[in-house]
């Protein structure tokens, strides 16, 4: 299905989809139809054993990309009363901040450097300061440059002090480990269209089950109420609006495939080994990381652009596609950057051909290899 002239996606979603998933798409379904409320039915099921939440969860699918879900959780978890600290490290925790506004809920923020880790100690001391805060808003992998949160330090400070965490898990869940057995939150938010390899189009909260109860009232929207979702489709298998078929089906086939791999260790793994591979690959060329290893997440990477006055990132950007990789800008507002994803479905030779592609694309706009910009 995948014809040779598809280009392989290094993007953080839309990624790379196995040509059986893609095929699952091939065929229609009625939203009333008791076979396609099964398949709905068993998707949440299996999104809730990636996080062994079935004991303490509910998985509440929504129609729409990531931010849609994000919101909703938002708006369906805090109060209207509510006060949302968010910890800021980069473009998808300003997201957060953002939505925050919008659903005209009290916000506070912290901020960090973008290569900075969000530190649970801040939290903590910030959590101490402020008895009026009800929730904290984290994001686990920043996705703008590829940092991982401590997710799990943060979640224990957050319990002790007794408020609410929603994580933004959209770029690892299922790739990275979260256990809610032991990191306690109250709700996580991913989509079909990163780890888990499936095509875009519907997102989901894991919804702590104790709490989602106490949820009715609090959603400004009616498309976004989480809480109504949760009810009809529990009294009816059925989504309440017209759900994203093929997106479902396909997500579906894609968590078959995710459990023949081998389930979170084996996409973890595959994921890592992509990571390091481009980390080296891109070395050689003289291509450093923005980020510190210590604090590089395995989904994205941030290099910096190179220090050379033949490079632009548009005549970059075609020529490596030219060679049959789709990479991604930068996302940082100081620092001339580009980002290479290391998730989705394309095999070990994906990275050694993307960082050959990279090489001949330099190469042929006259940049000069082994030389890079060092940090403004
Ligand atoms: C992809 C992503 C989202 C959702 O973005 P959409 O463009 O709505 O799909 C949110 N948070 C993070 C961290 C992401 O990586």
């Amino acid at each position: 299905m995948t014809t040779p002239s598809d280009p392989i996606l290094l993007t953080p979603g839309p990624l790379t989809t196995s040509a059986r998933t893609k095929e699952a798409m091939l065929r229609d379904w009625g939203s009333w139809d008791s076979d396609f409320n099964q398949i709905t039915g068993r998707l949440r099921e299996q999104i809730l054993r990636i996080v062994h939440g079935e004991a303490t969860h509910e998985c509440v699918p929504l129609q729409g990309s990531g931010t849609f879900s994000v919101e909703a959780a938002i708006g369906t978890l805090v109060p209207r009363d509510g006060h949302v600290l968010v910890p800021i490290n980069g473009a998808y925790c300003q997201r957060i901040a953002k939505i925050c506004g919008y659903l005209n809920r009290r916000l506070s923020t912290y901020e960090y450097t973008e290569s900075e880790q969000i530190r649970a100690a801040d939290i903590d001391r910030l959590l101490k300061e402020d008895p009026s805060i009800t929730h904290v808003a984290l994001v686990h992998c920043e996705t703008g440059t590829g940092v991982l949160n401590p997710l799990d330090e943060i979640a224990q400070v957050v319990a002790r002090h007794g408020r609410g965490l929603i994580i933004d898990a959209m770029s690892s869940f299922g790739a990275i480990e979260i256990d809610a057995r032991t990191t306690p939150f109250d709700a996580l938010i991913a989509a079909s269209g990163k780890c888990l390899e499936g095509v875009p189009g519907m997102g989901f909260v894991i919804a702590r089950r104790t709490v989602l109860e106490q949820c009715a009232g609090n959603s400004h929207s009616l498309a976004m109420d989480l809480y109504d979702q949760w009810v009809y489709m529990r009294k009816t298998t059925q989504w309440r609006f017209t759900p994203p078929t093929h997106v479902v089906v396909a997500l579906d086939t894609a968590l078959q495939q995710y459990w023949e791999e081998g389930g979170l260790a084996a996409r973890g793994g595959r994921y890592a080994r992509n990571c390091q591979a481009l980390i080296d690959g891109m070395a050689e060329l003289g291509l450093n990381t923005f980020l510190d290893h210590a604090v590089q997440a395995p989904i994205i990477v941030t290099f910096h652009a190179p220090d050379d006055p033949n490079y632009d990132f548009k005549t970059f950007y075609q020529e490596v596609k030219r060679r049959g990789y789709i990479i991604y800008p930068g996302k940082l507002t100081q620092i001339e950057t580009f980002r290479i994803g290391c998730i989705g479905h394309f095999g070990e030779a994906g990275i050694p051909g993307a960082v050959a592609a990279i090489r001949e694309a330099l190469t042929s706009m006259g940049v000069q290899l082994g030389r890079t910009a060092t940090v403004a």
